[in-house]
């Protein structure tokens, strides 16, 4: 829906690394996946990187998805944007309870999503994500959303939190 509506490219890491499928990258990321383990932070780096360069993202911006996990892919971030001339505008955090959240991806059907990899997957987020809302708040970047809702209603609060941060810099200009 983002790059439908607002033609920013979608970037979302995971979805790089399932469609990598049986090359070399996609054999070794898949039973860290299904074990709801963190593939290793050099190759996630390495991957976003890599695909910033792409023209879509000089075009019209990215929307990082799953993306950074922890500090040190935080950190890294910072200075590949750096690198680039690019900064960051807007951290979006789309806040579900967790019975919710788990009853959705029990709902989706992927091979990653067994309970016990749900399980893993949430322990890990608070461990080493969750740390990241502090760290984009004190950037003044963190926008937290209702992530209750349906598509739809997710996606208004979503386009609205970003169409603010753009009329927001128009105005600083
Ligand atoms: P997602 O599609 O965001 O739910 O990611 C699915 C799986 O891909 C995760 O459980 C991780 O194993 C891996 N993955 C995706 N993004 C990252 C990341 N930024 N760092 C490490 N592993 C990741």
């Amino acid at each position: 829906m983002l790059n439908k509506h607002e033609n920013i490219a979608h970037i979302s890491t995971g979805e790089m690394l399932r469609s990598a499928g049986d090359t070399e990258l996609g054999k070794k990321a898949k039973s860290i996946m299904e074990a709801g383990e963190l593939v290793g932070d050099d190759l996630m780096c390495e991957l976003v990187a890599e695909r910033l360069l792409e023209a879509d993202v000089a075009e019209a911006g990215a929307a990082l998805d799953g993306f950074p996990r922890n500090p040190i892919q935080a950190e890294a971030l910072q200075g590949i944007l750096e690198g680039l001339g690019y900064s960051l505008n807007l951290a979006i955090n789309i806040e579900v309870e967790e019975d919710l959240a788990i009853k959705r991806m029990l709902g989706r059907g992927r091979s990653d999503d067994t309970l016990e990899a749900i399980q893993k997957r949430l322990e890990i987020y608070e461990e080493q994500t969750r740390p990241l809302l502090e760290w984009f708040t004190q950037k003044g970047l963190l926008v937290t959303i209702d992530g209750s809702g349906t598509e739809a209603e997710v996606y208004k609060l979503f386009s609205a939190a970003i169409d603010n941060t753009v009329s927001m810099e128009k105005t600083q200009k």
